[in-house]
């Protein structure tokens, strides 16, 4: 259970290489610990994503997974929407804490999102995914 944890942003449908459009927080990467939220977009399947990623080697064996990985969907209308109306100059910079990097962060999490099986032959399978949006309220985008 010792061992590092590379995660991956691929994405979940076609597994390519996936643009960060939003760098929303992160802790880490430590060497038993690593957590982040970004928001991904798929050039190929033009189709974005919401991604939360939780290595925790700290965890009891047996009570719970050392990683977790949540995710919803984003229409691209959303990631146009957040590329346009994100307002902080610095977008990919997980470690800002600017308003709108914390409304970012606080509205993901009260989104409730799918988690995905992390082990097993459905790893990350996109299967009944939850799909989020993205509205500007104020002046700062925020998840619903
Ligand atoms: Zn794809
Ligand atoms: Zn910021």
């Amino acid at each position: 259970m010792n061992k590092w944890r590379t995660p991956s942003d691929n994405c979940l449908i076609c597994h390519g290489e996936q643009e960060v459009v939003i760098g929303i927080r992160e802790r880490g990467p430590w060497e038993r610990q690593h957590n982040y939220s970004r928001v991904l977009f798929c050039a190929a399947c033009d189709v974005g994503e919401l991604r939360s990623f939780d290595y925790d080697d700290f965890v009891v064996f047996g009570e719970e997974d050392d990683v977790m990985v949540w995710s919803a969907v984003l229409v691209t209308a959303d990631i146009d929407r957040l590329r346009s109306a994100f307002a902080c100059p610095a977008p990919l910079d997980h470690g800002c804490e600017c308003a709108q990097h914390v409304l970012a962060h606080e509205t993901s999490v009260r989104l409730g999102m799918k988690r995905l099986p992390e082990y097993g032959p459905d790893r990350h399978s996109p299967a009944g995914r939850t799909t989020a949006s993205v509205r500007v309220t104020d002046g700062l985008a925020e998840f619903c």
